[in-house]
């Protein structure tokens, strides 16, 4: 029987030619679900998009499915709450906790920019309004739906969905979604085969469509571990009586720094310092791997020691006192790329002294403090004061929480049928292309890297 396939579509409202804004619109028969809802972000025309009304009718969405907590991935909810949204969004338990910690704060950064474009007025808009509301997020927190791992759920009648283990960050999931006789599969952003908390990704299994991310679709991380180079640089300072400070995402960076350290303490590669950190953040979603304990592989043993080795700095006072301590020490501290945060207290208190080191350890997107700092500019501005960098200043890349391109290849492979079509989302336009020639010539796959908004039948 000829069968019909006109009836399922996929539209990329978001994370096509880039990295960020992640939403798909999938249609099967009556019904309409979102994948993802993330807010554009990086160059000012992207980060406009955010402002647009979305291009189809909210009212006719039945139910949302989100993979993880990133804002690129989840900064939209209250965008699509605040257009009249109020059914259910599914996702994992521990990307709900998560996504709960970054909602808050993205809501708060975007007070603290409203109020920032009144103050000096650089927008516009008299007076400059947020995004959305510390009340916006609370109104979409109360839509989540917690869903299992490796079980189907009937999410609309008809439409069973499940979640697989994506590694990536604390909860990330792809999602499977069965759409008549077909199994689509979205596949988040995945993480590294090697990722020392998460571990590998699950295989992908049986898929007929699979939407996939390129965002190292052009890439190989370095050959050289990240750890032996963190090494020296620790012991280089300490040997100098220097501190070194580590800029870090407070989300899966934080917990992974710190899982580096501890072994290299145990190992004898590093002596004994003392170790903070200090970002009320990463300080609570370093507890949410407690109460997450299936989802990551470290025992409630091991989250004890390799948590236990930093301390835990809560209020401003004890921020503060980080200052005054003369001793070697090392500080991990957001944000990644000291745009903001309590960070650049400690930028201030250490840039000028050339004992110390500050390593950024993650991408450093370009026009941000840690951008210029790698690219090794001779002074910094922070806090209105243009300091003299003394300090070393090191970028260590290979701590990177996404699968490079073999990893994607090696992820595609582990399919149990040949999928009848792979389109590539969440990756600049050279990254995605230069996966989709490998998938098609490597693997023999028809693949494709839809445009924004380009509604495509399955
Ligand atoms: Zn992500």
């Amino acid at each position: 029987m000829h069968k019909s396939r006109s009836d399922t579509s996929l539209n990329l409202l978001g994370a096509a030619g880039t990295v960020t804004g992640s939403k798909t619109l999938l249609k099967v028969k009556e019904h309409q679900v979102m994948i993802d809802a993330g807010l554009f972000q990086g160059y000012k025309n992207l980060r406009q998009l955010n402002w647009l009304e979305l291009p189809f009718d909210v009212k006719k969405l039945s139910a949302v499915v989100l993979t993880h907590a990133h804002i690129d991935h989840s900064g939209a909810l209250p965008l699509l709450v605040r257009q009249g949204y109020n059914g259910p969004i599914y996702t994992s338990d521990a990307t709900i906790d998560v996504a709960s910690v970054l909602l808050i704060d993205s809501a708060k950064l975007q007070a603290e920019e409203a109020e920032y474009a009144n103050r000096h007025h650089t927008s516009k808009h008299h007076p400059a309004k947020p995004l959305y509301t510390i009340d916006d997020v609370e109104k979409t927190l109360e839509l989540f739906e917690p869903m299992p791992f490796g079980q189907w759920q009937e999410v609309l009648p008809g439409l069973p969905v499940k979640l697989q283990y994506a590694s990536h960050i604390l909860g990330a999931a792809s999602i499977r979604v069965k759409a008549n006789q077909d199994e689509i599969v979205f596949s988040g952003d995945l993480g590294r085969a090697e990722a020392p908390i998460l571990g590998a990704p699950e295989p992908l299994g049986d898929v007929d469509y699979l939407v996939m991310e390129s965002t190292y679709g052009n890439r190989r991380h370095p050959s050289e571990d990240p750890k032996l180079l963190l090494a020296k640089i620790i012991k280089d300072t300490v040997e100098r009586g220097g501190a070194v400070l580590l800029p870090a995402f407070a989300v899966g960076r934080s917990q992974v720094l710190l899982h580096t350290i501890d072994s290299l303490i145990k190992s004898g590669q590093i002596p004994k310092v003392p170790v903070f950190l200090d970002s009320p953040m990463a300080v609570n979603v370093t507890e949410l791997y407690k109460r997450h304990h299936d989802d990551h592989l470290l025992s409630q043993k091991a989250i004890k020691e390799v948590f236990g080795i930093a301390k835990m700095v809560q209020t401003v006072e004890q921020s503060k006192a980080l200052n005054e301590l003369k001793y070697p020490r090392i500080i991990i501290s957001a944000s990644g790329m000291a745009t903001g945060g309590r960070v650049l207290h400690h930028l201030r208190t250490l840039v000028g002294d050339h004992r110390n080191s500050i390593v950024f350890a993650g991408f450093q997107a370009a026009g941000t403090r840690g951008a210029r700092m790698v690219a090794g500019e001779t002074s910094i501005r922070v806090f209105g004061q243009d300091l003299i960098i003394k300090a070393s200043i090191h970028s260590i890349d290979g701590f990177s929480a996404h699968a490079d391109a073999d990893q994607l290849i090696d992820w595609l492979k582990t399919a149990t049928r040949e999928p009848r079509r792979v389109y590539l989302n969440h990756g600049e336009p050279d990254a995605a292309d230069a996966l989709r020639l490998r998938i098609e010539r490597e693997l023999g796959i028809d693949c494709v890297v839809p445009l924004l908004g380009q509604e495509v039948r399955l």
